[in-house]
């Protein structure tokens, strides 16, 4: 048996002791006892009506305090009483660093009741869902959240695969939906910005049937005139010569397309270079010059090129050559016969830059910020044309992102334009 109990034992049996020796003294014994045992009975009492106020109101005051057995007692629900208040700050303090956490989540994540009403929602719930976090505690997240689709989502309960809706307070970002049931029908809606993906999915899309739609005329030329020399019995040479020509030409053209493409590949995929060798553009605009008046051909247009020779690039002589060679070969393709187009290459005050100028066709200012994307053109059939793929900017882009440069377009309708590249001091090596 416990110590304490025994004591109280032994208390009764001392108070039963006591009264019968004051009782033979006294010679009233029943009246002693009863004394005796009343004042322990109220003492007990006392311990008892205490405790119990304590229960009824526990914060009102502290735990009450008392002797013997009753002692022992309060000393321990004392100490369960400071455990469970510890265990409680340990709770709260996680909850507010959960709370915290899932605030500054770049997710939207939104709780859910039993009757799916908002309980809580972090502050991205705002900007991705719509959902504003105290104001909208308690409204049916149904109500707030009307988007085609999300209602029978919400109420097949089968979340296994996530649901994407575009948000309701901007068309321009998608969000994907993920619904987890937990605790007691309860459920913890977390949305998803996939705007990125979805646009990269688009793009995809557009570029895999632009490739198939350019591959494809060419193509179908070339299949026409096989077809048509497989049923031929007879052919004169100089018609001969002539068809030819026509498939030799639509075979370059895939093969441009081709090697354009693969360019783009590799500029997109190679680990970007943080300096590379020095490169003499004096040197190489001198042959690619050449090269822009072999293409200019009978159009004999004026190419005049100004070119720093003690002015190097760091950098990948390949990629350079490219780029510089597509801004020349455009000059040349969208300037009319006998224009002229002018090269230089010079130090400005913080850096260097390549500019091809030309007294061409010009582009109207809503097609420049667009003249990068690839397969973006001002006149398809005028690129074609001239055996353009639609992607040299693109390359040139690329080329001058991979370089820290910047590409700057000047151009008005009618009288000319103007293709700068634009590199920082750092690419630049002064002999
Ligand atoms: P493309 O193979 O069609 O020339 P690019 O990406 O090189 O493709 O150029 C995109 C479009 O920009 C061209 O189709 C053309 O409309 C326009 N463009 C590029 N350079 C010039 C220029 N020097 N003058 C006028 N238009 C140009």
């Amino acid at each position: 048996m416990h110590p304490g109990l025994w004591r109280e034992i032994w208390i009764l049996i001392g108070i039963g002791v006591l009264s019968l020796f004051f009782g033979a003294l006294t010679g009233r014994p029943f009246l002693i006892a009863a004394c005796g045992f009343g004042f322990y009975i109220a003492w007990t009492l006392r311990h008892l009506r205490n405790l119990h106020r304590w229960l009824l109101d526990r914060r009102a005051g502290d735990i009450p305090e008392g002797g013997g057995l009753w002692g022992e007692v309060f000393d321990e629900i004392y100490k369960l009483v400071k455990q469970a208040s510890r265990r409680q700050d340990q709770l709260s303090g996680m909850l507010a660093r959960f709370q915290k956490a899932a605030s500054a989540m770049p997710d939207a994540v939104v709780v859910l009741s039993q009757e799916s009403e908002i309980e809580w929602a972090n502050r991205s719930a705002a900007g991705l869902l719509g959902i504003y976090y105290p104001r909208d505690a308690g409204v049916r997240l149904l109500n707030l959240l009307r988007v085609p689709g999300f209602a029978q989502y919400l109420e097949r309960g089968e979340y296994a695969e996530p649901l994407e809706i575009t948000s309701p307070d901007n068309r321009d970002i998608f969000v994907s939906i993920q619904i987890t049931p937990f605790g007691s029908s309860q459920k913890l809606v977390v949305g998803r910005d996939v705007t990125r993906i979805a646009r990269l999915e688009q793009m995809r899309r557009h570029f895999v049937a632009n490739v198939s739609h350019e591959l494809r005329t060419p193509l179908t030329v070339l299949g026409g005139y096989v077809e048509t020399l497989q049923q031929m019995d007879q052919i004169k040479m100089e018609d001969l010569r002539k068809h030819l020509a026509t498939m030799h030409e639509q075979s370059l053209r895939m093969q441009r397309l081709v090697d354009d493409l693969l360019m783009l590949s590799k500029l997109e995929t190679a680990p970007p270079r943080t300096q590379g060798e020095p490169v003499d553009i004096a040197v190489l605009l001198k042959s690619l010059m050449e090269q822009g008046t072999l293409l200019s051909g009978e159009n004999r247009h004026d190419i005049t090129l100004e070119a720093d020779s003690s002015l190097k690039l760091l950098g990948s002589r390949e990629e350079l050559q490219s780029a510089f060679s597509n801004l020349i070969n455009n000059a040349v393709r969208y300037t009319p016969a006998g224009g002229k187009i002018h090269l230089s290459w010079r130090a400005t005050g913080d850096g260097a830059e390549f500019a091809v100028t030309d007294t061409g066709e010009g582009i109207a200012p809503e097609h420049i910020p667009h003249l990068t994307e690839r397969f973006y053109r001002v006149d398809t059939a005028r690129s074609r044309a001239s055996g353009g793929t639609g992607l040299g900017l693109s390359i040139v882009k690329h080329v001058l992102l991979r370089h820290e440069a910047t590409l700057e377009i000047e151009s008005e309708v009618g009288q000319g334009s103007t293709f700068r590249c634009v590199f920082p001091e750092q690419r630049v090596a002064h002999a």
